[in-house]
């Protein structure tokens, strides 16, 4: 029976020979992600950068210390931490991910889900927040959880982000100091014995009056309290946003086949 680790390197060598997009050519190395396959936690970013295009490792540059500056003021290592981006291959120019490449490489990312099987997903940046929270702005969500397929969703800025806007360095570290308690409740929830979440504050200066529901809902999921000894109740999901579904695949996209 195939392991988990040669199902992972399995998948990380289609990644690195893939020329499902245009980003083949340009691209130096592939970076398919790294990080324990155990990980409760999945960091998930953009696309590679200049130095992730070179040494093929995602988040090795200044982003990448950043990064681990979070992960530590949250009591955590970069090496609990399951790392990866939407993106595998550098867009030329640090440009935004175009649709047409997210949708190519989106079933890389799927497979990671699957396979690491983390119980929370951080979000950094728009691109990747897209995939659970479509349609919203990430300067209104950010901190915020959503349960979607058994796990939570935990919409970060980017820590590129705090390298251009230094307002923003406090506001990521706010986030992440969230994260032991939101791992907790993912662990409880896993466990089938949901605990009484601690209602954590609204993210720093963001104001929702007068803001449509949809805009605030996300934050926190509802968690049931249940006497001790009784079954746990079960935890409403969020009405909406709903995960979007996949959409078509462009027609120069083939399919991706692994673990067959
Ligand atoms: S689909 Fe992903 S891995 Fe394949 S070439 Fe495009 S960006 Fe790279």
């Amino acid at each position: 029976m195939i392991t988990v680790e040669e199902r992972a390197a399995e998948l990380y060598d289609v990644v690195r020979a893939c020329r499902l997009c245009a980003l083949a050519e340009t691209r130096t190395n592939a970076v398919p992600g790294e990080g324990p396959l155990n990980a409760e936690i999945m960091c998930i970013g953009e696309a590679p950068g200049v130095n992730e295009d070179r040494q093929g490792r995602p988040f090795v540059g200044a982003a990448g210390n950043f990064l681990s500056e979070l992960l530590a003021a949250a009591g955590l290592s970069r090496e609990q931490v399951y790392i990866c981006n939407v993106l595998k291959c550098r867009p030329p120019g640090n440009r935004d991910p175009l649709p047409g490449e997210i949708e190519a490489c989106s079933e890389y990312l799927d497979l990671q889900l699957d396979l690491v099987e983390p119980l929370v997903v951080v979000t950094l940046g728009r691109f990747s927040m897209a995939k659970w929270f479509p349609q919203q702005a990430i300067s209104r969500i950010h901190g915020s959880v959503k349960e979607a397929d058994g796990r939570l969703i935990v919409p970060m800025y980017h820590p590129a982000a705090a390298l251009h806007q230094g307002n923003l360095r406090q506001v990521l570290l706010d986030d992440f100091a969230r994260l032991p308690d939101i791992l907790e409740r993912a662990r409880a929830m896993s466990r089938g014995n949901p605990e009484p979440a601690v209602a954590p504050p609204a993210p720093a200066a963001i104001d929702f009056r007068g803001e449509p529901e949809s805009a605030m809902m996300d934050e926190d999921v509802p968690v049931a309290s249940s006497p001790p000894g009784a079954p746990p109740e079960a935890i409403p999901a969020p009405a909406q946003p709903p995960v979007q579904p996949a959409g078509p695949r462009p027609p120069e996209t083939e399919q991706i086949r692994l673990f067959d």
